[in-house]
C-alpha cells in the first residue's frame, strides 16, 4: 500500500508531470518570471472557470486579505467581524491593519460563522464581516449578504479552503465560492485545492473600481508605472507559479470529484457509530472537501489520534485554540468560555487524511482503522 499522508502531492504531480514541467521550463526559457504571460494566462482562465469579472493574483492568501481591507478606506478602530473558529490569518490582518477584530462564534454543525452571532456583534463601527468557508463548505451566505445589506457592511469571503464550491440562493441562482461577497480571497499554498507548488493567492471581485485599486496595491500602488497614487504592498503571483496553476486548473472539478468521493466512502463507514459525528452537509452549498474533519464524542481524542499513528496514519487537529483564546490575541473584551461552540470544537475535532489520491485499498485501512480506535 502506498503511505498515508494527509495530503499526497507526489502522486498528484506524477498524472501532470508533463504539462507543468514544460510550463515551468516556457518560464525559464523566456524569463519572464514577474509578471509575465503565465500570469495573465492564468488569470483569465481562473475568471473563466469562477464566472467572475476580475482575478487579481497575490503573492499568498494571507496578502489577498490585506489587500481585500486596504481597499476598503477603513479608519483604525473599525470594527471588522470574523469567526473564531478558524485559521490565524483572517484576524492576523484586520489586527495588522489597525482595525479591530471582532470575533464571533460558530455554527456546531457547519464549523462555520455563526449568523446569531454576528448580529450579536454589529456595532455603529462595524464596517465589514470576512465570513470564512471553513474546510471547503460556504457559509450561510444568503443570511450574510442580508445583514450586510442591511446594516451597509462590506463581506469579504475567506475562500482560501472553498476554492470551487458552489453556493445556491433562495432564488435557486448559484454561484462560486469567493464571488458572492464584495471581494473573495483564496491560497494557492501548495496542500490547498487548487495549490502550486510555492505561495500563492488570488482576490476575486465583480467591482470594477475595488479590481483597479487592489491590482494597484498589490504592485506597489502603481498605475503607470514609477507613478504611485495609492499606499501598496509587494504582493505577486510569479510566473512558475502560475505555470504550475495552469496545469492543475483544468483538473480541479476532477480534484473536487476525487475528495468527494472518499468523503462519502467516509461518511459511509462511520456512519451511526456513537463516537463519530461525520461532516455536516449545508444544504445551500457544495462540500469540496479541503478537509475531512471529524468530531469525536465521549472518547478521549489523543488516544485515537495515537492509535491512528501506531498504524501510520496521520490525522490533524485544525484547529486547536479558537483566535480569542490565542496568546498573540489576547483581548481584555475576551475569556476562556465566552465562544463555547468554538471552545467546544477546539477540543474534539479531528481531520483524517484528505486528498485526490486517496485509494480504495487506503481508504478501507484508514476507515478500519478509525472504528477500531474507536471502540
Ligand atoms: C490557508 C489559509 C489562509 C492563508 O493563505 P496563505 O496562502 O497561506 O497565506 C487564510 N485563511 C484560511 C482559512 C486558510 O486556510
Amino acid at each position: 500500500m502506498k503511505k498515508i499522508q494527509m495530503v499526497d502531492l507526489k502522486s498528484q504531480y506524477e498524472k501532470i508531470r508533463e504539462d507543468v514541467n514544460t510550463g515551468i521550463q516556457e518560464v525559464i526559457d523566456t524569463t519572464t518570471f514577474i509578471k509575465g504571460g503565465k500570469v495573465n494566462d492564468f488569470q483569465k482562465n481562473l475568471e473563466a472557470y469562477l464566472g467572475v469579472k476580475h482575478v487579481i493574483p497575490t503573492g499568498n492568501g494571507t496578502d489577498a486579505l490585506q489587500i481585500a481591507l486596504m481597499v476598503l478606506g477603513l479608519k483604525p478602530g473599525d470594527e471588522v467581524i470574523t469567526p473564531t473558529f478558524t485559521f490565524i490569518a483572517t484576524a492576523e490582518v484586520v489586527a495588522l491593519l489597525g482595525l479591530k477584530p471582532v470575533v464571533v462564534d460558530v455554527e456546531e454543525d457547519t464549523f462555520n460563522i455563526s449568523i446569531e452571532c454576528i448580529k450579536k456583534a454589529i456595532t455603529p463601527k462595524t464596517k465589514a464581516i470576512v465570513p470564512v468557508h471553513l474546510f471547503g463548505q460556504c457559509a450561510n451566505m444568503e443570511a450574510i449578504l442580508e445583514i450586510a445589506k442591511e446594516h451597509n457592511l462590506f463581506v469579504i469571503e475567506d475562500a482560501c479552503q472553498a476554492i470551487g464550491a458552489k453556493y445556491t440562493f433562495n432564488d435557486g441562482s448559484k454561484k462560486q465560492a469567493g464571488c458572492m461577497g464584495n471581494i473573495g480571497c483564496t491560497s494557492f499554498f501548495p496542500s490547498k485545492n487548487l495549490g502550486c507548488y510555492g505561495d500563492g493567492g488570488a482576490i476575486f471581485t465583480n467591482d470594477d473600481d475595488l479590481a483597479a485599486r487592489m491590482r494597484a496595491i498589490a504592485n506597489h500602488g502603481m498605475v503607470v508605472q514609477y507613478h504611485h497614487d495609492l499606499i501598496g504592498v509587494n504582493s505577486r503571483l510569479d510566473s512558475i507559479q502560475a505555470a504550475v496553476l495552469n496545469a492543475k486548473l483544468p483538473h480541479l472539478n476532477e480534484y473536487i470529484a476525487a475528495r468527494q468521493k472518499s468523503a462519502a466512502i467516509y461518511d459511509k463507514a462511520f456512519a451511526g457509530n456513537k463516537h463519530i459525528i461525520t461532516p455536516a452537509h449545508f444544504a445551500s452549498s457544495t462540500h469540496v472537501f479541503h478537509q475531512y474533519t471529524l468530531k469525536l464524542v465521549d472518547i478521549d481524542r489523543n488516544a485515537v489520534q495515537a492509535k491512528l499513528k501506531e498504524k501510520s496514519i496521520p490525522a490533524m487537529i485544525y484547529y486547536p485554540v479558537p483566535l480569542h483564546l490565542q496568546k498573540a490575541y489576547q483581548d481584555p473584551r475576551y475569556k476562556a468560555g465566552d465562544f463555547p461552540i468554538a471552545e467546544k470544537l477546539s477540543a474534539c475535532v479531528l481531520s483524517l487524511p484528505m486528498h485526490t489520491e486517496l485509494d480504495d485499498e487506503q481508504m478501507n485501512y484508514i476507515t478500519s482503522a478509525v472504528l477500531e480506535a474507536v471502540k
